[in-house]
């Protein structure tokens, strides 16, 4: 699996992996964000991680809210943009900025770290 672009921390559970916002894209519904540990797939509906994770069955990789696939096309990690809408930006972290491979994931948190303290 692919690494977050933003995250919010390390992951509480596993403390190896990131936790990643990453967008579910529902095609019946709003888009919604969720925390996800990119290691122990340990998921969170808020960007507080020090609220109880949710997990999915261990037989499949399925969000937790409506079942669609953890890894699937109905979901990617966040850019920061999304970040902004679904208002999870504050709880980014920007020492975990991960710059993708692609030129529009290498968005400019930078920008964004005045006033960010
Ligand atoms: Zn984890």
């Amino acid at each position: 699996m692919s690494k977050p672009f933003h995250s919010i921390g390390i992951c509480p559970v596993c403390e190896t992996g990131l936790c990643g916002v990453r967008i579910i894209v529902p095609t019946d519904q709003p888009p919604y964000p969720l925390a996800v540990c990119d290691e122990c797939e340990a998921m969170w509906t808020t960007p507080d991680l020090s609220q109880e994770p949710l997990f999915s069955s261990a037989e499949a990789a399925v969000n937790p809210i409506d079942g669609l696939p953890l890894w699937g096309p109905e979901s990617h990690w966040a850019d920061l943009g999304e970040c902004d809408q679904v208002g999870w930006i504050e709880a980014i972290d920007p020492g975990l900025h991960y710059h993708g491979t692609r030129p529009e994931h290498d968005d400019p948190l930078v920008s964004l770290d005045e006033g960010y303290s």
